[in-house]
């Protein structure tokens, strides 16, 4: 991060910042790892943030959490560049990129209306990673094949 971003993006003393998030995709992000603000933590988002590398990105800062490897790659397929760095007295103390997982868990919905994960509210959604690379997605539930930007837009 340059100074400029440090500045906007000030300092904190232990918590987890994801960088390199494609602009607008940042509240987005918040769905997917399930933070709505209730929690207490100071979260910070900026948005449309100028980037080298993206050209605009979006930045979040969670104060006084450290999210997980499993727990941020959920974001993989919504923010695929996106870059973690978890913070520990004002250091980074660890630097990750985003995997996609062998399945999503509760994060996206299925979009088959009759899929049984729609029906029954104590089911949670299955999406299956059958293929990295390809980002070949099935619903373990229904079986359907689905897209990357009809999950996406299943959590809008
Ligand atoms: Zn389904």
């Amino acid at each position: 991060m340059s100074t400029e971003e440090q500045l906007l993006v000030r300092r904190i003393r232990e918590g987890t910042v994801i960088d390199h998030i494609d602009a607008g995709k940042a509240l987005l992000v918040l769905k997917a790892l399930g933070i709505t603000g209730k929690e207490g933590n100071v979260v910070t988002v900026a948005m449309n943030v100028p980037s080298i590398k993206l050209r605009k990105k979006d930045i979040i800062k969670i104060e006084g959490r450290l999210l997980a490897a499993d727990e941020t790659n959920k974001i993989a397929l919504i923010a695929p560049r996106a870059t973690i760095n978890i913070i520990s007295e004002y250091k980074v103390k660890e630097k990750r990129r985003v995997d996609l997982p062998d399945r999503f868990v509760g994060v996206f919905n299925c979009p088959n209306p009759s899929c049984i994960s729609n029906a029954e509210k104590s089911i949670a959604s299955r999406i299956e990673v059958l293929d990295k690379e390809k980002q070949k997605l099935r619903c373990w539930y229904c079986g359907r094949m689905l897209e990357v930007n009809e999950l996406i837009s299943s959590i809008y």
